[in-house]
């Protein structure tokens, strides 16, 4: 394994949003799909910027502010945490 899983969801994390506005590659996105299979995370990370994501667009907004971003992510980082600890710079 040259990737651990909290590596590989880091990445999804920031896929996540393309993903959301349907302008992620295909093949890509079978990947992700793929990982939300088997990640609670990246999964709870998903419906919650999806539910976040339809408040916003009911309210005119199309684009989710960049402070909710980093909440978002920061509560799957705290998820992932366990396997983070020695990597953080
Ligand atoms: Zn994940």
């Amino acid at each position: 394994m040259s990737v651990s899983r909290a590596e590989a969801c880091r990445r999804w994390l920031n896929a996540l949003c393309e993903y959301m506005d349907g302008e992620l590659d295909e093949e890509l996105c079978a990947e992700l799909e793929r990982h939300l299979a088997e990640c609670a995370p990246c999964t709870t990370m998903l419906e919650t910027m999806r539910h976040t994501v339809a408040l916003y667009r009911r309210w005119g907004r199309a684009e989710l502010p960049e402070e909710m971003l980093q909440r978002l992510k920061s509560i799957v980082h705290s998820h992932l945490s366990s396997d983070t600890e020695a990597s953080t710079a």
